[in-house]
């Protein structure tokens, strides 16, 4: 398959076979039910785009169902706004939870009822020991944990003090209830791990209701079972959970999901931990969780992707056992390829130099006809209005150019893009030497940028006119961090040593074109040699900012063309 087809259909991969041969042997019943399963802690990022493409996407694709249920177990680091967040990424992947919106915490009665029914089986029992002491006793790989003084109280004591642990009796972290499994077993996870702990804070959706928690290895598999999950899709990280959740699940002899393990996305030049995450938004590197310079779909959002690149590029990485790292160079080929195909050419010129042509009518504008997208004949042609004074850009003049120079330099003609062809006469440099102006004359004969007299020229400019083009603020991005691991530091540095100090540059007295007036943000274009850019939400009316969504320069597609 080749990297740059855009409709990946129907794809094939482990946990597709497991659904089909499911499916086959009829297993659920012909049921397909996923669900993506967030902790809201945080943002959405492009790895949890990866995890909701799959499970929503098997729904679409065998005609099931996908929940969207909010793993909200954890009262302190938990919010609404990131609730609120999650819900908008998911809706504007384009996906669709139809009336399947849940919470564990809505489960929090019947995870109570569970417990009680763990405890009168003597599968379960009330803890004095401290957090600190639970680690300790707990022993290592190599070393058996210890059991507790307290696991063998009776069933009655243990419903006594779980029930007064639920009425608020006891201080924050006294207690615990754990389950009674095996303090020798080779998984540590399951030397009796915690089920419930006490936390007095108030929760964002059950208030003050609650002072116990259940820990996530519990709430988790039985939300599943509750909500009749058949394929429970998790990264690898959860191989070692699952005997804990098969134990929850056999000894309450309730409805059993089947999970199946992926291994999460990686990319190079990004970090995608909520917990690093968090840290770049709280200590300021970056504007919030929306910076476009963040993984997160939020931040890519902003940045001006697509959630057609997003999906296509989760469809191109597939899913697989084994972990790797994907280039990022993937991901901004994707958007690319997506943003060709649909995004209006315009001019914009980032760093203007000023363009008198001198033999041009001083109060004449013509109007230029330019063609809107060569990708898309179906854009049409919009006209951009040519006069006597322009802007064209700084970088496009050298006095002093080297070999194979084919922009502007004095004496050289160059074709002003669906213009003319201009030629530079002379140079205007201010006090300190800098080339602030320059004078050329045009050849009317050459209407709308081709010589009748076939002569050729081997550089084409874009152009803005002085007294038409619209003030800008251009925010250009570089990756946010410069090695391929940003976790990969030096002994007593964290993730911030490797932080790009030029991951941001704003440029400010840019010029575009006025097609571009009340440009609404979200709107994205390509801006002719420069790259695709995309109306960022602090632009007014008076100025608009754009963020760089990507250059033009794509090293995948290159990578590509040579292989074949
Ligand atoms: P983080 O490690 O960033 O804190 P998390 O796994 O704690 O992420 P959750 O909110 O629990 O975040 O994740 C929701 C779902 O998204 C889980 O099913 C998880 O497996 C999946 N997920 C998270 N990160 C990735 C990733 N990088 N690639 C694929 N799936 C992911
Ligand atoms: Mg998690």
């Amino acid at each position: 398959m080749s990297m740059s087809e855009t409709n990946v259909t129907a794809p094939s991969d482990f946990i597709r076979d497991i659904i089909r041969e499911d499916l086959r042997t009829n297993k659920y019943g012909g049921r397909v039910h996923t669900r993506f399963p967030p902790e809201p802690n945080g943002y959405l990022h492009i790895g949890h785009a990866k995890s909701i493409c799959l499970n929503f996407g098997i729904a679409e694709e065998f005609g099931g169902l996908c929940n969207l249920r909010f793993d909200d177990t954890n009262p302190t680091k938990e919010e609404v706004e990131y609730v609120e967040s999650i819900k908008e990424d998911v809706r504007w992947l384009g996906f669709d939870w139809g009336d399947r919106l849940f919470y564990a915490s809505d489960y929090f009665e019947q995870l109570y009822e569970y417990a009680i029914q763990l405890i009168k089986k003597g599968k379960a029992y009330v803890c004095d020991l401290s957090p600190e002491e639970i680690r300790e006793y707990r022993g290592t790989l190599t070393v058996p944990g210890r059991e507790s003084p307290y696991r063998n109280r009776s069933v009655e004591e243990n419903l006594d003090l779980f029930q007064r642990m639920r009425a608020g009796e006891f201080p924050e972290g006294s207690r615990t209830l754990r389950a009674k499994i095996d303090m020798a077993h080779p998984n540590v996870l399951m030397r009796d791990p915690v089920m419930y702990r006490i936390i007095h804070a108030e929760h964002h959706r059950t208030g003050n209701k609650w002072c116990i928690y259940p820990m996530y290895d519990f709430t988790h598999c039985l939300s599943d079972s509750i909500e009749g999950i058949t394929h429970s899709i998790c990264t690898l990280e959860f191989e070692n959970n699952r005997a804990l959740y098969d134990w929850f699940l056999d000894e309450l002899g309730v409805y059993h999901p089947q999970q199946i393990e992926f291994a999460r996305l990686n990319l190079s030049y990004t970090v995608l931990s909520k917990r690093i995450l968090l840290q770049l938004v709280n200590r300021g590197y970056v504007s919030g969780w929306d910076d476009p310079r963040m993984p997160t779909i939020s931040g890519l959002r902003r940045r001006g992707y697509t959630p057609e690149a997003i999906r296509n590029f989760c469809d191109l990485i597939g899913v697989a056992k084994a972990n790797s790292v994907v280039d990022i160079e993937l991901l901004e080929h994707c958007i690319r390829q997506d943003l060709n195909k649909r995004a209006p050419r315009v001019f914009g010129v980032l760093r203007p130099l000023k363009v008198i042509i001198d033999n041009y009518p001083e109060d004449l504008v013509e109007e230029m006809e330019c063609i809107n997208n060569p990708e898309d004949p179906s854009a049409g042609t919009r006209r951009v209005p040519f006069s006597r004074v322009l802007y064209i850009e700084k970088d496009d003049f050298r006095e002093d150019p080297p070999k194979k120079w084919f922009r502007l330099a004095p004496g050289r003609e160059v074709r002003l893009r669906y213009a003319y062809y201009v030629t530079c006469v002379d140079v205007i440099k201010n006090e300190r030497g800098e080339v602030v102006e320059l004078h050329c004359t045009y050849d009317p004969a050459t209407r709308g940028g081709w010589a009748p007299d076939g002569r050729k020229v081997q550089g084409t400019l874009h152009w803005v006119s002085a007294a038409h083009a619209l003030d800008a603020e251009v925010r250009l991005y570089d990756r946010l961090f410069l090695k391929p691991n940003p976790l990969d530091v030096e002994e007593g540095q964290d993730f911030t040593a490797n932080l790009n100090p030029n991951s941001l540059e704003v440029l400010t007295g840019c010029r575009v074109e006025p097609s571009l007036a009340g440009a609404v943000p979200g709107s994205r274009y390509q801006f002719e040699r420069q790259g695709y850019f995309c109306v960022d939400p602090d632009s007014t009316a008076d100025r608009l900012v754009f963020n760089l969504t990507a250059t033009l320069r794509d090293t995948w597609a290159k990578i590509e063309q040579a292989q074949q």
